[in-house]
């Protein structure tokens, strides 16, 4: 039998300090034999350089498979090319097709505005050469008017060409239950990973859900807020949660996990281990 696929994504490094220890963290990681590491793409671009050579050196230098993000509100189309020609040649096989955000006071200077279109450029230009996963948002993407329209959008960067979607992480496994009934009554057969963010530090946690309209509960913020400065208490309490979260997730068919590793291996191999990987 197949075990549960899990992939584990990475923000590329700015110094040579960081990239020693994402090549731990990588070394750590691999040992749940990964079907990917993914590597992120800054706001407009401004990670261009780094997200490609951590990719190329995760692909050349390891014996896994590395997913570059590739976001397209700010780019051409010759560039959006030339970096799919790269990753071609490099022999990566899958990528993770976004719209991106445009850095607050910028002003668009792009030539596609919706990640459907990044996605329907990428099977025109390079045909079914790369796996194609693209994000859903089981609480909504926060520039959405409903439910509705989000779920329309959703379909149509999977009718344009993804093979499958990790979702923006939630702490509510009703949302994501509800958000896979949605797809499944829309025709929706692409597997939809869950993202999972593993709890480690309240405040940076809460700052970055008010950035990307992810929802902290009321009584997870409460708990979170008590802890204080209490790190230990905070990383044990959400090591137990999440593999709560991610143990009711797979029982109720979730197809895999994604972690959002911020390039910490420690949270998601304890909650790995504790599940039973
Ligand atoms: P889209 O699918 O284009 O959707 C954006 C909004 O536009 C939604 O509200 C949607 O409903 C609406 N929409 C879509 N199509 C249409 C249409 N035709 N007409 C009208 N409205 C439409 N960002 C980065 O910059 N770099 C990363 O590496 C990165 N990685 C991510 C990884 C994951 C797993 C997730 C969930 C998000 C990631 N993001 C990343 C953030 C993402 O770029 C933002 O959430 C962005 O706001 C939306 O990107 P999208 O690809 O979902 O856009």
């Amino acid at each position: 039998m197949k075990a549960t696929p899990v992939s584990f994504e990475f923000f590329p490094p700015k110094t040579e300090k960081g990239r020693d220890k994402l090549r731990q963290t990588i070394r750590s990681l691999g040992i749940f034999n990964p079907d990917f590491f993914s590597v992120t793409f800054g706001a407009s671009g401004s990670t261009r350089d780094r997200t490609l050579e951590t990719v190329l050196e995760i692909q050349q230098q390891s014996t896994f498979d590395a997913a570059p993000h590739l976001s397209c509100i700010s780019s051409t189309r010759v560039d959006t090319l030339e970096l799919l020609q790269l990753y071609q040649d490099a022999g990566i096989k899958r990528i993770f097709a976004l719209r991106g955000d445009q850095p607050s006071g910028m002003v668009g200077t792009g030539e596609f505005h919706h990640a459907s279109e990044l996605v329907a450029f990428i099977r025109e230009q390079t045909g079914e050469h790369f796996h194609i996963e693209v994000a859903a948002y089981p609480e909504m993407h926060p520039e959405s008017k409903s439910t509705a329209k989000d779920l329309d959008n959703f379909k149509r960067k999977v009718s344009t060409g993804a093979n499958s979607a990790i979702t923006q992480y939630f702490y509510n496994a009703d949302a994501y239950l509800d958000f896979v009934d949605r797809c499944d009554s829309a025709g929706i057969e692409i597997p939809i990973f869950p993202g999972i963010m593993p709890i480690t530090n309240y405040e940076r946690l809460a700052r970055f859900s008010a950035i990307c309209g992810a929802e902290l509960p009321r009584w997870l913020h409460n708990r979170l807020q008590d802890f204080g400065d209490n790190i230990d208490s905070i990383r044990a309490f959400g090591v137990d949660f999440i593999s709560r979260l991610c143990e009711s997730l797979l029982e109720q068919g979730a197809p895999g996990i994604h972690f959002y590793t911020l390039n910490q291996a420690q949270a998601s191999t304890e909650i790995l281990k504790k599940i039973g990987f």
